[in-house]
């Protein structure tokens, strides 16, 4: 599957220096009294004046994370967030009332329900357009849209949005902000910036961390009025990450490359076993050929992430039975960790969309999402061999009685 110098085979070469900017920017020793070579956790809340005033507005620990990001995605400028979400809302602040958001139709649950239920009753107009479109998306800008929020692959059904063709879409409009939401695909596998988006934002939470023990987001941009806006509302709004999630998130990013590397070859033999499982209706993973976009994903991207959704055969009864029968997969919500993750988009991630919206997107009940971790393959296949088993006997039970 993979050449030596450029990843696997028909992709986008990997990002050169990545491993040693991940291991080394931001980190220098040279930068504290005491030489450490691994960033202290930095705790107090204030500075004796230099450089450093306030733990709210700049923090050492949180900076070093910072421009470790930032180099990582190509960029300028990076900055951190308590989670995902707070990064979210910190970006649609850089919009009045009155002013439209137009957001990809399949994105994670929470921005849905930011954007829906929250964002909307500050006066923000949301319109939810399927992105993949083109077209779609060129007719619903409007004099006021200035901003449109793109997640790619989406969640959970890993539609893949051309980033370049997008941008060139919104910036024929003179102050659209194009966002990249790139917590599926993180830092090592795609780059939204050098494709023309304003803004790549991640929940730290998932890969970017890798850990499951961190909740986070990261913001990276190049334009400098930006960056002042972002750095602005990340210190008046407040939702900064603690000193030690900082710590703890610079320390995930050391093994980035060498996670997704894993993640990405774990899932590949997952998504090929269940593809050719009779028991399996679909499965959608970006680095399959099968995948509708696959091509596109090649040219944007270099390698995917363990996310893998598919439909089992069968009825809800079955995929409960299935992520009951689950041993070495946990059932839980959230991704990108080292540990493997199922879970039941209808029921938990995604309950907060109408099952209108749902069956309009695909997400039925038989629909499940699975996180691939880096435990040894031939064990995942096995403990997703005996679910199957015990899903299809499931069937053959409920048809006797
Ligand atoms: C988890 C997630 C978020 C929200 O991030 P939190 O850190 O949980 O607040 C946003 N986008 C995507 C794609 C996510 O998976």
């Amino acid at each position: 599957m993979e050449t030596a110098e450029d990843g696997p085979r028909g992709f986008l070469p990997r990002f050169s220096h990545f491993a040693t900017q991940a291991i080394h920017v931001g980190q220098e020793p040279e930068r504290w009294s005491s030489r450490a070579v691994v960033p202290p956790i930095s705790l107090s809340t204030t500075f004796k004046q230099r450089g450093f005033e306030y733990s709210r507005s700049g923090n050492p620990t949180r900076d070093c994370l910072e421009k470790a990001v930032a180099a990582l995605d190509g960029a300028k400028y990076c900055l951190a967030y308590a989670s995902g979400s707070a990064a979210t809302v910190t970006i649609a602040h850089l919009l009045k009332a009155g002013d439209a958001i137009i957001c990809m139709d399949d994105v994670y649950g929470g921005t849905y329900r930011y954007f829906r239920s929250v964002a909307s009753k500050m006066g923000l107009k949301v319109n939810f357009v399927d992105c993949t479109k083109l077209d779609c998306l060129e007719a619903a800008i409007t004099p006021e849209t200035k901003l449109v929020w793109i997640e790619t692959p989406s969640n959970p059904m890993l539609k893949v949005i051309d980033i370049q063709s997008c941008a060139d879409v919104v910036h024929k409009h003179k102050d659209i902000i194009l966002v990249i939401d790139n917590t599926f695909m993180s830092a090592y596998f795609q780059r939204p910036l050098s494709l023309g988006a304003d803004i790549c934002m991640y929940s730290a939470t998932k890969y970017m961390n890798g850990h499951s023990d961190v909740v986070m987001g990261l913001v990276s941009v190049n334009c400098d009025k930006l960056y002042e806006k972002l750095k602005f509302l990340q210190n008046a709004i407040g939702a900064v990450p603690s000193p030690f999630d900082c710590y703890l998130c610079s320390r995930g990013l050391k093994t980035l490359h060498i996670r997704m590397k894993q993640h990405f070859q774990n899932a590949l033999a997952v998504a090929q076993y269940l593809e050719s499982d009779s028991r399996v209706e679909k499965v959608i993973f970006p680095g399959l050929p099968s995948h509708p976009q696959h091509e596109l994903v090649k040219r944007q991207c270099s390698g995917c992430p363990g996310m893998i959704t598919f439909y089992i055969k069968g009825k809800l009864e079955q995929a409960v039975a299935f992520l009951k029968h689950l041993k070495l997969f946990a059932l839980a919500e959230s991704l990108g960790g080292y540990e493997s993750l199922a879970e039941h988009p209808a029921i938990m991630t995604h309950a907060a969309v109408s099952k209108e919206d749902r069956d309009a997107l695909g997400i039925t009940d038989t629909l499940i999402r699975l996180s691939i971790g880096l435990e040894d393959k031939e064990d995942l296949l096995e403990d997703l061999d005996q679910a199957l088993k015990a899903a299809v006997s499931h069937a053959s039970e409920l048809s006797e009685s």
